[in-house]
Protein backbone atom coordinates (compact mmCIF):
# COMPACT_ATOMS: atom_id res chain seq x y z
CA UNK A 1 0.00 0.00 0.00
CA UNK A 2 1.20 3.33 -1.04
CA UNK A 3 2.49 5.84 2.03
CA UNK A 4 -0.14 8.54 2.64
CA UNK A 5 1.45 11.73 2.64
CA UNK A 6 -0.16 14.54 4.46
CA UNK A 7 0.48 17.48 3.03
CA UNK A 8 0.49 21.17 4.09
CA UNK A 9 -1.26 24.07 2.45
CA UNK A 10 -0.82 27.75 1.66
CA UNK A 11 -2.69 30.22 0.19
CA UNK A 12 -1.86 33.27 -1.96
CA UNK A 13 -3.41 36.63 -3.12
CA UNK A 14 -2.86 39.95 -3.86
CA UNK A 15 -4.43 43.26 -2.68
CA UNK A 16 -7.05 44.55 -5.40
CA UNK A 17 -5.69 47.85 -5.45
CA UNK A 18 -2.17 45.65 -6.21
CA UNK A 19 -0.25 47.37 -3.47
CA UNK A 20 0.71 44.07 -1.34
CA UNK A 21 0.88 40.12 -1.97
CA UNK A 22 -0.17 37.84 0.95
CA UNK A 23 0.80 34.37 1.37
CA UNK A 24 -0.21 31.85 4.36
CA UNK A 25 0.52 29.17 5.56
CA UNK A 26 -0.47 26.09 6.96
CA UNK A 27 2.89 24.53 8.13
CA UNK A 28 2.16 21.68 10.42
CA UNK A 29 3.04 18.69 8.01
CA UNK A 30 5.98 19.85 7.20
CA UNK A 31 7.59 20.87 10.42
CA UNK A 32 6.05 16.96 11.98
CA UNK A 33 7.84 15.76 9.29
CA UNK A 34 11.54 17.49 9.87
CA UNK A 35 10.66 16.89 13.55
CA UNK A 36 10.84 13.03 13.17
CA UNK A 37 13.51 13.08 10.39
CA UNK A 38 15.67 14.88 12.23
CA UNK A 39 14.69 14.02 16.01
CA UNK A 40 14.95 17.75 16.87
CA UNK A 41 14.20 19.25 20.60
CA UNK A 42 11.66 21.16 21.06
CA UNK A 43 13.31 24.56 20.41
CA UNK A 44 15.04 23.15 17.61
CA UNK A 45 11.86 22.13 16.06
CA UNK A 46 10.82 25.96 16.37
CA UNK A 47 13.82 27.20 15.31
CA UNK A 48 13.92 25.28 12.32
CA UNK A 49 10.40 24.45 11.90
CA UNK A 50 9.74 29.12 11.29
CA UNK A 51 12.93 28.97 9.01
CA UNK A 52 11.48 25.96 6.43
CA UNK A 53 7.83 28.25 7.19
CA UNK A 54 9.11 31.08 5.60
CA UNK A 55 11.43 29.15 2.74
CA UNK A 56 8.35 27.58 1.38
CA UNK A 57 6.25 30.87 1.24
CA UNK A 58 9.22 32.67 -0.33
CA UNK A 59 10.03 29.69 -2.66
CA UNK A 60 6.70 30.03 -4.01
CA UNK A 61 7.53 33.95 -5.32
CA UNK A 62 10.32 32.69 -6.88
CA UNK A 63 10.14 33.26 -10.89
CA UNK A 64 10.98 29.97 -12.45
CA UNK A 65 10.50 26.16 -11.55
CA UNK A 66 13.83 24.87 -10.48
CA UNK A 67 14.57 28.33 -8.82
CA UNK A 68 15.46 27.16 -4.96
CA UNK A 69 16.01 29.63 -2.49
CA UNK A 70 18.31 29.13 0.80
CA UNK A 71 17.95 30.66 3.87
CA UNK A 72 21.27 30.30 6.21
CA UNK A 73 21.17 31.24 9.62
CA UNK A 74 25.16 31.13 11.48
CA UNK A 75 24.30 32.41 14.83
CA UNK A 76 26.93 31.68 18.05
CA UNK A 77 24.38 29.79 19.85
CA UNK A 78 23.98 26.09 20.66
CA UNK A 79 21.89 25.46 17.75
CA UNK A 80 24.68 25.87 15.40
CA UNK A 81 24.07 26.37 11.64
CA UNK A 82 20.36 26.19 10.45
CA UNK A 83 19.81 26.14 6.86
CA UNK A 84 16.19 25.98 4.57
CA UNK A 85 15.95 25.27 1.37
CA UNK A 86 12.56 25.84 -0.46
CA UNK A 87 11.35 25.52 -4.32
CA UNK A 88 9.59 26.91 -6.46
CA UNK A 89 6.46 25.09 -5.44
CA UNK A 90 7.12 25.52 -2.06
CA UNK A 91 8.54 22.02 -1.04
CA UNK A 92 11.06 22.47 1.86
CA UNK A 93 14.16 20.41 3.13
CA UNK A 94 16.37 21.93 6.19
CA UNK A 95 18.98 21.17 8.37
CA UNK A 96 19.93 21.86 11.92
CA UNK A 97 23.57 21.63 13.27
CA UNK A 98 22.33 20.36 17.01
CA UNK A 99 19.24 19.37 16.81
CA UNK A 100 19.33 18.84 20.58
CA UNK A 101 19.46 22.33 21.60
CA UNK A 102 17.06 23.52 24.01
CA UNK A 103 17.71 25.87 26.37
CA UNK A 104 15.35 27.36 29.28
CA UNK A 105 12.05 28.26 28.28
CA UNK A 106 11.46 32.09 28.20
CA UNK A 107 9.45 33.67 31.03
CA UNK A 108 6.22 33.96 29.36
CA UNK A 109 6.82 30.07 28.69
CA UNK A 110 7.45 30.33 24.94
CA UNK A 111 10.50 28.66 23.61
CA UNK A 112 13.59 30.64 23.47
CA UNK A 113 14.78 30.36 20.14
CA UNK A 114 16.34 33.50 20.23
CA UNK A 115 19.16 32.20 22.70
CA UNK A 116 19.13 29.40 20.81
CA UNK A 117 19.76 31.08 17.38
CA UNK A 118 22.58 33.72 19.60
CA UNK A 119 24.13 36.34 17.78
CA UNK A 120 25.40 36.36 13.74
CA UNK A 121 24.49 36.54 10.69
CA UNK A 122 21.37 35.62 8.30
CA UNK A 123 21.85 34.71 4.60
CA UNK A 124 19.48 34.26 1.43
CA UNK A 125 20.30 32.60 -1.77
CA UNK A 126 18.49 32.82 -4.47
CA UNK A 127 19.40 30.59 -7.54
CA UNK A 128 17.45 31.18 -10.67
CA UNK A 129 19.13 28.47 -12.95
CA UNK A 130 20.89 30.89 -15.25
CA UNK A 131 23.56 33.53 -13.70
CA UNK A 132 25.25 34.12 -10.34
CA UNK A 133 22.76 33.74 -7.90
CA UNK A 134 21.17 36.66 -6.05
CA UNK A 135 22.78 36.64 -2.49
CA UNK A 136 22.91 38.93 0.71
CA UNK A 137 23.75 38.59 3.94
CA UNK A 138 22.67 40.95 7.41
CA UNK A 139 23.22 40.19 10.74
CA UNK A 140 20.83 38.85 12.81
CA UNK A 141 18.62 41.64 15.14
CA UNK A 142 16.97 39.15 17.55
CA UNK A 143 17.29 35.36 16.52
CA UNK A 144 13.41 34.59 16.48
CA UNK A 145 13.76 34.04 12.62
CA UNK A 146 10.79 35.98 11.71
CA UNK A 147 11.66 39.55 12.63
CA UNK A 148 15.96 38.62 11.13
CA UNK A 149 13.85 38.02 7.50
CA UNK A 150 11.52 40.34 7.30
CA UNK A 151 14.98 42.32 8.42
CA UNK A 152 16.68 40.63 5.53
CA UNK A 153 13.72 41.94 2.66
CA UNK A 154 13.74 45.31 3.96
CA UNK A 155 17.74 46.15 4.32
CA UNK A 156 18.77 43.70 1.43
CA UNK A 157 15.98 43.75 -1.70
CA UNK A 158 14.36 47.25 -0.24
CA UNK A 159 11.00 45.22 0.00
CA UNK A 160 8.68 46.36 3.36
CA UNK A 161 7.52 42.82 4.41
CA UNK A 162 5.23 41.76 6.89
CA UNK A 163 6.64 38.25 8.63
CA UNK A 164 5.26 36.52 11.53
CA UNK A 165 5.84 32.67 12.32
CA UNK A 166 4.90 30.47 14.83
CA UNK A 167 5.40 26.72 15.93
CA UNK A 168 3.96 25.50 19.22
CA UNK A 169 5.31 21.69 19.98
CA UNK A 170 3.27 19.61 21.81
CA UNK A 171 4.81 17.45 25.52
CA UNK A 172 5.29 14.33 23.12
CA UNK A 173 7.52 16.65 21.05
CA UNK A 174 5.35 16.57 17.89
CA UNK A 175 4.33 19.65 16.25
CA UNK A 176 0.65 20.98 17.34
CA UNK A 177 0.26 24.12 15.11
CA UNK A 178 2.80 25.84 12.63
CA UNK A 179 2.36 28.40 10.31
CA UNK A 180 3.15 31.94 8.79
CA UNK A 181 2.11 34.76 7.56
CA UNK A 182 4.16 37.05 4.91
CA UNK A 183 2.47 40.01 3.17
CA UNK A 184 5.44 42.39 0.84
CA UNK A 185 4.88 45.37 -0.51
CA UNK A 186 4.59 45.63 -4.75
CA UNK A 187 5.93 48.71 -6.15
CA UNK A 188 4.07 52.28 -5.58
CA UNK A 189 1.70 50.87 -3.22
CA UNK A 190 -1.29 52.65 -2.00
CA UNK A 191 -0.25 54.93 1.47
CA UNK A 192 -3.79 54.16 3.09
CA UNK A 193 -3.23 50.39 2.07
CA UNK A 194 0.20 50.21 4.08
CA UNK A 195 -1.43 51.96 7.15
CA UNK A 196 -3.98 49.15 7.43
CA UNK A 197 -1.32 46.44 6.26
CA UNK A 198 0.84 47.92 9.77
CA UNK A 199 -2.48 48.28 12.15
CA UNK A 200 -3.43 44.69 11.31
CA UNK A 201 0.27 43.50 11.64
CA UNK A 202 -0.19 44.01 15.16
CA UNK A 203 -2.33 41.11 15.36
CA UNK A 204 -0.43 38.88 13.75
CA UNK A 205 2.11 38.70 16.90
CA UNK A 206 0.67 35.39 18.41
CA UNK A 207 -0.08 33.92 14.70
CA UNK A 208 0.21 30.20 15.85
CA UNK A 209 -2.63 30.74 18.63
CA UNK A 210 -4.78 31.16 15.09
CA UNK A 211 -3.88 27.47 13.73
CA UNK A 212 -3.75 26.23 16.82
CA UNK A 213 -7.63 26.80 17.24
CA UNK A 214 -8.00 25.28 13.73
CA UNK A 215 -8.42 28.77 11.50
CA UNK A 216 -7.97 28.90 8.20
CA UNK A 217 -5.78 30.10 6.13
CA UNK A 218 -8.65 32.49 4.67
CA UNK A 219 -9.78 33.28 7.94
CA UNK A 220 -5.88 34.60 8.81
CA UNK A 221 -5.41 36.01 5.77
CA UNK A 222 -9.27 38.04 6.78
CA UNK A 223 -7.44 39.09 9.63
CA UNK A 224 -4.23 40.20 8.10
CA UNK A 225 -5.79 42.27 5.55
CA UNK A 226 -8.77 43.45 7.72
CA UNK A 227 -10.86 46.50 5.90
CA UNK A 228 -8.70 45.96 2.50
CA UNK A 229 -10.14 44.12 -0.44
CA UNK A 230 -8.16 41.46 -1.53
CA UNK A 231 -8.51 38.08 -3.94
CA UNK A 232 -7.05 34.89 -3.31
CA UNK A 233 -5.04 33.36 -6.26
CA UNK A 234 -4.74 29.74 -5.43
CA UNK A 235 -4.03 27.10 -3.11
CA UNK A 236 -1.07 24.81 -2.99
CA UNK A 237 -0.26 22.09 -1.40
CA UNK A 238 3.55 21.65 -0.40
CA UNK A 239 5.21 19.44 1.93
CA UNK A 240 8.98 18.59 3.33
CA UNK A 241 10.64 16.97 0.79
CA UNK A 242 13.99 15.75 -0.35
CA UNK A 243 15.65 15.12 -4.16
CA UNK A 244 18.89 13.40 -2.91
CA UNK A 245 19.35 10.34 -4.65
CA UNK A 246 22.46 7.70 -4.27
CA UNK A 247 23.75 8.91 -7.55
CA UNK A 248 23.47 12.26 -5.97
CA UNK A 249 25.31 11.30 -3.02
CA UNK A 250 27.93 9.08 -4.84
CA UNK A 251 29.01 12.34 -6.76
CA UNK A 252 29.54 14.37 -3.47
CA UNK A 253 31.45 11.21 -1.76
CA UNK A 254 33.24 11.32 -5.07
CA UNK A 255 34.04 15.23 -5.03
CA UNK A 256 36.28 13.98 -1.84
CA UNK A 257 38.44 13.24 -4.74
CA UNK A 258 40.03 9.52 -5.31
CA UNK A 259 42.65 9.63 -3.13
CA UNK A 260 40.66 10.96 -0.07
CA UNK A 261 38.36 8.00 -0.92
CA UNK A 262 40.73 5.37 -1.19
CA UNK A 263 42.33 7.04 2.29
CA UNK A 264 38.44 6.62 3.71
CA UNK A 265 37.99 3.08 2.46
CA UNK A 266 41.76 2.00 4.27
CA UNK A 267 40.35 3.53 7.67
CA UNK A 268 37.25 1.55 7.70
CA UNK A 269 39.64 -1.65 6.31
CA UNK A 270 42.01 -0.64 9.42
CA UNK A 271 38.90 -0.63 11.65
CA UNK A 272 37.84 -4.12 11.16
CA UNK A 273 34.87 -3.07 8.98
CA UNK A 274 34.09 -3.65 4.86
CA UNK A 275 36.01 -1.34 2.58
CA UNK A 276 32.62 0.71 1.59
CA UNK A 277 31.44 4.22 2.96
CA UNK A 278 28.42 5.24 4.26
CA UNK A 279 27.11 8.66 3.46
CA UNK A 280 24.41 10.43 5.33
CA UNK A 281 21.53 12.71 3.66
CA UNK A 282 21.76 15.72 6.38
CA UNK A 283 18.27 16.84 5.00
CA UNK A 284 16.69 13.74 5.44
CA UNK A 285 18.99 11.33 7.18
CA UNK A 286 18.93 8.52 4.52
CA UNK A 287 22.08 6.54 4.75
CA UNK A 288 23.80 5.20 1.59
CA UNK A 289 26.24 2.77 1.53
CA UNK A 290 28.35 2.93 -1.47
CA UNK A 291 31.51 -0.61 -2.22
CA UNK A 292 34.28 0.35 -3.06
CA UNK A 293 33.66 -1.33 -6.41
CA UNK A 294 31.01 1.08 -7.17
CA UNK A 295 33.25 4.49 -5.53
CA UNK A 296 36.64 3.53 -7.44
CA UNK A 297 35.40 0.53 -9.75
CA UNK A 298 37.39 -1.81 -8.25
ZN1 LIG B 1 17.87 13.52 1.51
Amino acid sequence: MAKKTVKSTMLRGMTQDGSARILVINSREIVNKMAAKHKTSPTATAALGRTLTAASMIGTMLPENGDTVTIGINGDGEAGKIIAVGDYFGNVKGYIQNPLVNPPKKPNGKLDVGAAVGGGTLYMIKDMGKGEPQTGTIELVSGEIAEDIATYFAKSEQVPTVLSLGVLVETDYTCRAAGGVLIQLMPFPDDKTVDLIERNAAELVNISRYFEKGMSNAEIADIALRDIPYDVFDTLEVEYKCNCSRARMKKKVMSLGKSEVAKLLDEQEAEGKARELTAVCRFCSTDYTFTETELLGK
